[in-house]
């Protein structure tokens, strides 16, 4: 008998599952290529063109082993953000900065408090490291923000989640709600506020906190307006202690030669991003008004994504899988209320064009 060691109390107890199915394996499913991926937010304007030639550059060093302190991106990060290199953590994307908080402050009893359907990964996470999820439904398909201060007072939570602007949502709470939720938070909570999307927000209505505020870590990523989401590069901002405690149990090397580079150029081609993020509007305008020559609403969006209302969760999941059927990944919000939607990223006109056509015929498969 050959017998391998037991997993540790908290891994044996998982769930054998992922917070998402990528479109990969969707494919291998299928044994058929989706030829419209628009249910990722990925930008399909794709990364700055100097961020692409920095990056054909940098892969050249590979060899060597990169910068374990991102000194050159972190000190770019901190100028940009206006607060100083002790305040910038670097990670592989969002997803592992949440990885790393949880670790650092989570264990069975521990709670984290979210919003229902809200980001899988997060929770996702908090179960890796033993914790609770408490979560708090949508209001009116927005994030309940008072309800998640109300539920981190209730539960005497260690960890609250905010994704601002919200996935799968798509709604943004306004500067004073989210500067309110701080002020309610109970000692020795911290609000993870995730800004996966804060490019697409103006800076001047995104929420302001002293960078040193213990109970406030706010999170940020080069996967969506910069369109590196494959070269996995985020960052964390917050208190030097946090940084401290991260720098005591994060990979040291997880952010790799290209992306550092990749990113670095991307931070110093702002154009870039404002050119992507001034595009939406007129995008977001295109798919509502298509959709509402089909007799569909859209929710209102502050992202590079756009929910499209079917009115049931039975219908939207028919849709997706005829519009899988068709080769077009899309994704569904997993819970109440917003499962009556299929969720859309926004893409240049043409894509959204062809999306529309797969649309229309898609519905027709569905009959009424
Ligand atoms: C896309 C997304 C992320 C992923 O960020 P990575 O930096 O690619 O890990 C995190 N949070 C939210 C809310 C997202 O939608």
């Amino acid at each position: 008998m050959r017998t391998g060691p037991e997993p540790n109390a908290i891994v044996a107890a998982l769930p054998a599952v992922t917070p998402f199915v990528g479109p990969e394996a969707l494919e291998r499913q299928m044994g058929a290529p989706f030829h419209l991926r628009l249910g990722a937010n990925e930008s399909l304007f794709g990364p700055s063109p100097r961020a692409l030639a920095a990056m054909q550059s940098a892969a050249v060093g590979g060899y060597l082993y990169n910068d374990p302190e991102g000194f050159d991106l972190r000190s770019e990060i901190a100028r940009v953000e206006e607060v100083s290199l002790e305040n910038v953590c670097l990670g592989a994307g969002i997803d592992d900065l949440l990885l790393l908080t949880c670790r650092a402050f989570l264990q069975p009893g521990r709670v984290a408090v979210t919003s229902l359907g809200g980001y899988p990964t997060f929770n996702y996470a908090v179960a890796g490291c033993g914790g609770s999820i408490y979560s708090v439904a949508y209001r009116s398909d927005a994030v309940d923000v008072e309800g998640l201060a109300e539920a981190a007072q209730r539960t005497g939570a260690t960890l609250v989640y905010l994704a601002n602007p919200d996935n799968p949502s798509g709604s943004f709470a306004s500067r004073s709600s989210v500067e309110g939720l701080r002020s309610e938070l109970p000692a020795g909570c911290l609000l993870i506020l995730d800004e996966a999307y804060a490019d697409f927000v103006p800076r001047s209505e995104r929420p302001v906190f002293d960078p040193e505020d213990p109970q406030v870590v706010r999170m940020r990523t080069f996967s969506k307006a910069h369109g590196m989401a494959g070269l996995r590069v985020g960052y964390a901002l917050g208190p030097s202690s946090l940084m401290g405690l991260y720098e005591k149990i994060r990979l040291h090397f997880a952010v790799n030669i290209v992306a550092q580079a990749g990113a670095l150029a991307s931070l110093r081609d702002p154009e870039h991003v404002a050119r992507v993020v001034g595009q939406m509007p007129s995008i977001r305008d295109f798919l509502s008004a298509e959709c509402r020559k089909l007799g569909l609403s859209t929710l209102p969006s502050f992202t590079n994504f756009v929910n499209v209302d079917l009115g049931s969760p039975e219908r939207s999941l028919r849709l997706l899988q005829e519009l899988q059927r068709r080769g077009v990944f899309v994704r569904r919000p997993f819970a109440e209320p917003l499962n009556r939607c299929i969720r859309v990223t926004l893409a240049p006109i043409p894509t959204m064009q062809a999306f529309i056509l797969e649309l229309e015929a898609a519905l027709g498969a569905l009959g009424s």
